[in-house]
């Protein structure tokens, strides 16, 4: 996820990658912590991803995600707009309480938050049980 230049969120499943293509050229994408001008990649052989540039700073994740995690954010998405229809969906929401950043996040009409990661890789059961709490 990154942000244009009028602070409106964009990313490669909402956003056609050809207008990705355009803002990024034009320098007009920017880190959503930190505001620093991001590059768009994408091709054959790389998932669409935002890159940052070097900033000690920023904890921003600049990797590339895996197809298979991307595919499995906008299922959740899918999911919860299908089964909830007031809900508001958001991906990379940082939840400044805990400094994480959810891969998907639900917001709910009267303020309820609930965050879903997207796990392909394994974990260490300590990280797991980090990752499952009630603020
Ligand atoms: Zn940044």
């Amino acid at each position: 996820m990154a942000i244009d230049q009028f602070g409106n969120k964009v990313n490669p499943i909402d956003t056609p990658i050809e207008e990705l293509r355009l803002l990024s050229g034009a320098k007009m994408i920017f880190c959503p912590e930190c505001g620093t001008i991001v590059k768009f990649a994408s091709g054959e052989h790389v998932t669409a991803h935002f890159k940052h540039g070097p900033n000690l700073d920023c904890t921003y994740e600049s990797e590339a995600e895996s197809e298979e995690h991307i595919k499995g954010k906008v299922l959740i998405r899918n999911w919860l707009v299908e089964r909830f229809k007031d809900v508001h969906v958001e991906f990379e929401y940082k939840i400044i309480e805990t400094n994480q950043r959810a891969d998907v996040m639900a917001i709910f009409p009267r303020g309820k938050k609930i965050a879903f990661e997207m796990q392909c890789t394994r974990i260490q059961g300590s990280v797991w049980k980090k990752r499952h709490c009630t603020l």
